[in-house]
């Protein structure tokens, strides 16, 4: 047994909590009319998830709660707890008892409990679908309602015989893939023309990132042109500034040597503007050396004069000595003779001035006088001081001469020194002359070296400024580099190359680096981060959108794949179910009819659409496959039921009596019923329109069905009532609230009545 207890509590006329216990294969209820025995059925219906209040007959949620009595106030929510028994786990979950619980409050709220933990309304359809206890309801019938599934149309049937059959199950997955594959499909619809709505967009981003591209290569490839251009730029300045460096060092020293060479030329020529001082003191010194050489001469006279008179005066002492001692040889000294001269001119003079004769005359006498007091004079007088001063005039001479001596040794002094002097003013000169001639061929030889360092120079200057120019350049390329490349073209200074080429690949090289400059200024650079980045965005975006759209068609197709599985065991099981329920009803009819048969015919749509798409389940659907219209029209599949009755010619449902729609019914249900069990079976006054003879019969199935599935009964049918293990007796007192008591049978006769 499934199905152990129903718990009613503010459950519309149960204000209080109440409990009817399931021992028994077979449980009746009884009570008088309007006691409250319906609302236990409609417990049943609630608790296991009826949407419909309608068929809980009730308008909303509200109706369903205890409204309050006299002495028992309304309650704030209703509830009904249901317990199975689940030891043999015919509820797939891994509990040994399961309880599910619903509550609805006044604001009609619901809410769904299994064992304990809410859950949603979903959890606890799916909990008992797959227990056969379907939200159709065909395990629950209630009062006035066992011909239902003769009135109902073909689809309803249908939906009931599927749920009876526990395909509702598959129905519920098939309509949710039916549902996910719909809305796949719109995410699809939704995602393609999100793709269309950015594929313009992409091209032209695709157009402009092309465009970015290009001048990402031209940008890279200036990159790596303008690295190697710099690195070998500036090589070759430095190498270009060293060579010049040395090449000038050197010159700079041969032109200062040159300079000074020169100088040193210029001044020895300037010196030999001095040369004709030189040889005028030369001339000088000549003449000086003249001069001494001729005073040297005079005084050789001198002296050789001097010689000649000591030599004269020394004969004439020698002459005067032997004179002194003869008159002959009496030396009379001139200076007296030229005293006695004198003397006589001057009286001859005067005489003549005068001019008589007698002062001649006289004058004659006197000179007479004159003469002979001179011969007397000299004749007596042997003069010894003739010869004494004879030899002081040799002594004087002599003294004269040895002065004069001194003299020419002087003299000869000088001359030696001036001669001397002059021979070193001669070679001076002389010199002076060789090296004027050696300044004259260095000043030449200057002049023409000069002019060759001077030309190198000049050649090297040219170079400087050419690499002036060149660094110039560099430095504004380096810069116009850097505004287009960043700080990144410094680092041109590690990179090494073989240094060995020649020049006019570099310039090449430049024109190359101003050609892509070029392009890459009329590619313009603006926003190239922006357009990429937004390419990226985008393209991420599309990328993702089309793996989106890969995903949903392969969810689409998984989904179609499994609802074409679905819908093939659907037929497949329907169709055997329907072929087993058959056997049964043919079986249950016969028994009840005595005789004729019955069936279950599946009626095919003319248009078959395998996407029920107006059942389509969810947590905001209603659970009510009673009511619509006629499925027939809509072309759905459906049931149609075959009825041949014993000995009379009625084909038709709709030609059948009341007693033997509720034994057709009856029939259905129970053959239903025992083709696929279900856990439970509540019947609501099925057998209120039963003749004592039907009734028999219908209890002798009922004990039958019991085999198969746990009956709760609500009756006032006697017979019924004596097949039930367990009786519960319903009553409702003043309050207007219904109580439980459990009863004997005979007891039960009474109350039902
Ligand atoms: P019958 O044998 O005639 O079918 P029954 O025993 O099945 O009668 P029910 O139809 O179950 O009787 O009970 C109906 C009773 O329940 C009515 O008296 C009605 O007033 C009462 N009832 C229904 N809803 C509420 C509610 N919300 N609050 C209080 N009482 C309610």
């Amino acid at each position: 047994m499934y199905l152990k207890s129903i718990e009613l509590a503010g459950f519309k006329s149960f204000a209080k909590k109440s409990e009817l216990n399931f021992t028994s294969k077979i449980s009746a209820i009884v009570g008088p009319n309007g006691s409250g025995k319906s609302n236990v059925a409609e417990a049943f219906s609630f608790v296991l998830g009826e949407q419909s209040i309608k068929s809980l007959r009730g308008k909303k949620g509200e109706d369903l709660i205890w409204n309050g009595s006299n002495d028992t106030p309304r309650a704030n929510r209703a509830s009904v707890k249901i317990v199975f028994d689940n030891s043999s786990k015919f509820l797939p979950i891994d509990y040994e008892t399961v309880t599910i619980e619903r509550v609805v409050h006044r604001d009609s709220v619901n809410e769904y409990i299994i064992n304990g933990s809410q859950v949603r309304l979903r959890d606890v359809v799916e909990l008992l679908a797959s227990a056969h206890i379907g939200s159709s309801g065909h395990h629950i019938i209630s009062q006035g309602e066992a011909d239902r599934i003769l009135n109902a149309n073909i689809k309803e049937r249908k939906s009931m015989i599927e749920d009876a059959l526990g395909l509702k199950m598959y129905q519920y997955k098939k309509q949710e893939s039916e549902r996910k594959l719909i809305k796949t499909r719109e995410n699809i619809a939704q995602t393609q023309s999100l793709r269309r709505e950015i594929m313009p967009h992409i091209r032209f981003l695709k157009k402009q990132v092309e465009k970015v591209q290009k001048t990402i290569e031209l940008r890279d490839d200036l990159q790596n042109q303008a690295l190697e251009y710099c690195r070998r730029e500036d090589e070759y300045i430095k190498q270009t500034t060293k060579r010049i460096d040395e090449e000038k060092s050197p010159l700079l020293t041969k032109e200062k040597e040159l300079i000074k060479e020169l100088n040193e030329a210029k001044a020895v020529l300037e010196g030999a503007k001095h040369r004709d001082a030189t040889s005028e003191e030369l001339i000088t010194l000549e003449q000086d050396l003249h001069k001494t050489r001729d005073e040297k001469d005079n005084l050789f006279r001198e002296v050789g004069k001097l010689d000649g008179e000591i030599s004269s005066l020394v004969r004439m002492v020698k002459k005067q000595e032997e004179l002194a001692f003869s008159l002959e040889h009496k030396t009379i000294t001139l200076v007296s003779v030229e005293t006695l001269s004198t003397q006589i001119e001057t009286k001859i003079k005067e005489a003549k001035k005068i001019g008589d004769i007698e002062t001649l005359l006289k004058t004659l006498d006197e000179v007479g006088e004159l003469l002979s007091r001179f011969i007397d004079k000299n004749k007596s007088k042997v003069d010894m001081s003739l010869l004494t001063e004879a030899q002081k005039d040799i002594e004087n001479l002599k003294e004269s001469k040895k002065q004069i001596e001194e003299s020419l040794g002087k003299i000869k002094n000088k001359e030696s020194e001036l001669s001397f002097q002059y021979t070193a003013l001669q070679n001076k000169i002389e010199k002076e002359k060789d090296s004027n001639r050696d300044a004259e061929k260095a000043v030449f030889r200057v002049m023409a070296e000069s002019q060759e360092v001077r030309s190198k120079l000049h050649t090297l200057a040219v170079e400087e400024e050419t690499l002036r120019l060149i660094r110039e350049d560099f430095k504004r390329e380096l810069t116009e580099l850097g505004m287009l490349l960043g700080t990144h073209i410094l680092q041109f200074q590690s990179l090494s190359f073989d240094f060995n080429e020649p020049r006019n690949v570099q310039e090449e090289r430049r024109r190359k680096i101003e050609k892509i400059k070029i392009r890459l200024e009329d590619a313009g650079g603006a926003g190239e981060t922006d357009v990429l980045k937004e390419y990226t965005e985008v393209s991420e975006r599309d990328a993702f959108l089309e793996k989106e759209l890969a995903d949903l068609e392969k969810s689409a197709e998984s989904l179609t794949e499994l609802i074409t599985d679905l819908d093939l065991r659907l037929s497949t099981e329907f169709k055997n179910g329907v072929d087993k329920i058959n056997i049964q009803f043919k079986e249950y009819f016969a028994v009840m009819f005595g005789g004729g048969e019955a069936k279950l015919n599946v009626v095919k749509p003319e248009k078959k659409n395998n996407i029920d798409e107006s059942v389509l389940f969810n947590d905001e659907s209603e659970l009510d496959f009673a009511g619509g219209t006629d499925g027939k029209a809509e072309g759905y599949d459906g049931i149609d039921i075959e009825v041949n009755l014993p000995k009379k010619k009625i084909k038709g449902l709709m030609m059948l009596s009341g007693g033997e729609r509720a034994l057709t019914s009856i029939a259905l249900l129970f053959a239903i019923s025992q083709v696929n069990p279900p856990p439970f079976i509540v019947l609501d006054e099925t057998d209120a329109a039963l003749d004592e003879a039907n009734s028999k019969k219908y209890s002798d199935m009922i004990e039958n069905l019991s085999k198969y599935s746990q009956l709760i009964l609500i009756t006032h049918n006697r017979e019924t009532m004596s097949r039930a293990g367990i009786l519960y007796g319903v009553t409702m007192g003043m309050g207007g609230s219904s109580k439980l008591l459990s009863v004997a049978f005979e007891e039960a006769v009474t109350i039902a009545k």
